[in-house]
């Protein structure tokens, strides 16, 4: 699905991931995991289109890294920010309508569409006119989510899903994307801070630090990596993924 080459992103002359390279296969969920400023997001800004990258990207074979952020939005790649970055003074619904904005004028696909999030989401079909400002944290993470769905995704971007939420509702989310995944075939790029939910939902997983990849592999094979363990998930090593 995804072939990415060398991957390089700056800022100004700041240099935060330093040639990277990964694949990503249909249906794939794979996971970035590593400490802060490691450069796990700035890969998701790159294949988004909005931070300065060099290197080959390629979506089903085509080259794709000179696009613009919003031609990679019509291609299928769907970027659900960290902090959620849902539209505060705008409802519920109207922040789903722009998610669809790609599809503008195709109103049976988006009412479809849209009644398909209502049911992937029952608490924010019961607050289609509440401003989304007013939403709790794990109802705006719903939202920014559903708001990617509208976009017709392929490739989903997911920054931390699980920032600053009750462990019940993380469960909830991961519930979500795992059945997105399955019965959808979406193919899932990760990023989470939550090594131990990262690595218990992808099927593979980089470890990065400094900007470049140290370790990589399926998940089941990295929860018993001795340097995961020791640098990432700290000394509570025994049953830690159960
Ligand atoms: P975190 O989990 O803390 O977000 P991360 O692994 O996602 O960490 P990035 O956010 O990709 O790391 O940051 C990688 C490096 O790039 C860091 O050194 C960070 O300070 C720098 N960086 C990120 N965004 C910017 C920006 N907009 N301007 C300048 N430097 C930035």
């Amino acid at each position: 699905m995804l072939r990415v080459r060398g991957l390089k992103v700056y800022y100004g002359r700041i240099q935060a991931v330093k040639g990277v390279s990964f694949h990503l296969y249909e249906g794939e969920a794979i996971a970035f995991i590593g400490p802060n400023g490691a450069g796990k997001s700035s890969i998701l800004m790159a294949l988004s289109g909005v931070a300065k990258r060099e290197g080959e990207i390629r979506l089903k074979g085509r080259e794709i890294s000179r696009l613009a952020p919003h031609e990679l939005v019509k291609m299928g790649i769907i970027q659900v920010p960290e902090g959620r970055q849902v539209f505060p003074t705008l409802t519920v619904e109207e922040n789903l309508l722009l998610g669809g904005f790609n599809r503008k004028g195709e109103k049976g696909w988006i009412k479809k569409t849209m009644e398909w999030v209502w049911s992937l989401f029952p608490p924010l079909a019961e607050r289609k006119r509440q401003l989304a400002g007013s939403l709790s944290g794990g109802e705006q993470q719903m939202l920014a989510l559903g708001r990617a769905l509208m976009g017709d995704p392929r490739i989903l971007l997911l920054d931390e899903p699980s920032l600053g939420l009750a462990p019940m509702i993380v469960e909830e989310i991961y519930t979500t994307l795992k059945k997105l995944r399955e019965e959808c075939s979406l193919s899932i790029v990760l990023v989470e801070q939550n090594a131990r939910l990262a690595l218990n939902f992808a099927q593979r997983a980089y470890v990065m630090e400094s900007g470049a990849v140290i370790l990589s592999g399926e998940t089941g094979m990295l929860r018993r990596d001795d340097t995961v363990l020791d640098v990432y998930l700290g000394r509570a090593r025994e049953g830690f993924f159960e």
